[in-house]
């Protein structure tokens, strides 16, 4: 398993980061993105979204459980499981489709569905650390 540590001092660098991310991303691959409320996930996904070509606007897909978009060089499919009450609603939405399909995958909350969730991933978890400042932010991407 390959570990690599990413350190922000800023918004901008989180999505910096993200954006080289979309730049070089294969189709199929998976994220999971891990981190606390307020850490910085959405604006890892944009800069992920902006790296990808995509142009629309991209938020936290609340009220449903992916948000698909279609305008980049590849299919950008943002899943946020955190309301998801059986791992069946997964089924209903066809998720395979998208996990085993030619976009990229990036899943919040992944925790939540851990059992349906492939080998070969990438998982990225976003940290505060205080004392390093209200800003910093260590971005840890663990390949699997
Ligand atoms: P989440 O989606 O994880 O709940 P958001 O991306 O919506 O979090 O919000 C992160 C907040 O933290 C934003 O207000 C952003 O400006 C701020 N922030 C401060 N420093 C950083 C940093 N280094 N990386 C990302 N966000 C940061
Ligand atoms: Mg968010």
């Amino acid at each position: 398993m390959k570990e690599t540590i990413y350190e922000t001092f800023s918004p901008e660098e989180t999505r910096a980061l993200g954006k080289k991310l979309g730049e070089t991303a294969q189709p199929g691959e998976i994220y999971t993105l891990n981190g606390d409320l307020g850490v910085g996930k959405t604006v890892f996904t944009q800069g992920i979204a902006e790296g990808l070509g995509i142009t629309e606007a991209v938020s936290s897909p609340t009220f449903t459980i992916v948000q698909v978009y279609e305008d980049g060089r590849m299919p950008f499919y943002h899943f946020d499981v955190y309301r998801i009450g059986d791992i069946e609603e997964m089924d209903e939405i066809g998720y395979e489709d998208y996990f085993y399909g030619d976009g990229l995958c990036m899943i919040e909350w992944a925790g939540l569905i851990e059992e349906i969730l492939p080998e070969k991933r990438h998982d990225v978890t976003i940290e505060k650390e205080l004392e390093r400042g209200f800003d910093y932010r260590r971005i840890t991407i663990r390949e699997r």
